[in-house]
């Protein structure tokens, strides 16, 4: 299967790691929408949100706590954050391999476009 963020978890394609456990990986986002922009993604390759099953329960939790640990580790933990996260089409998903957006370091409008 052809997917780069398997190869960026693989270490097989270059990107900024700035976090990696057993389960987890998180890196800069390359074309970044806010000074903060960090990808955090499973190593397990799950292509949509809809594809997760219950028992990766555990896993989606993990990465909401690796984002935590990487928003505190930024400085955006007191002002806030966005997290993101798009399914398919009409949210604009491009790489079909789950990953959080996290994003932070500017004021955040609402609702996102
Ligand atoms: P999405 O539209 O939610 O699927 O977001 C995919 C994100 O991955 C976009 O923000 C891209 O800028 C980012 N992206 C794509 N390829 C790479 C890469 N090789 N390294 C880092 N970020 C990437
Ligand atoms: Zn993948």
């Amino acid at each position: 299967m052809n997917c780069i963020f398997c190869d960026i978890a693989e270490e097989k394609v270059p990107a900024e790691i700035i976090y990696r456990d057993e389960h987890a990986v998180a890196f800069e986002d390359i074309n970044p929408k806010a000074p903060v922009h960090v990808l955090v993604i499973p190593r397990k390759h799950i292509s949509t949100v809809l594809d997760i099953n219950e028992n990766e329960n555990q896993l989606v939790g993990h990465l909401f706590q690796v984002a935590n640990v990487i928003a505190r580790k930024k400085g955006i933990d007191e002002k806030g954050f966005r997290l993101v996260c798009n399914c398919n089409r009409d949210a604009g998903q491009t790489v079909f391999h789950i990953h959080l957006h996290l994003l932070g370091g500017r004021l955040m409008h609402w609702p996102p476009g």
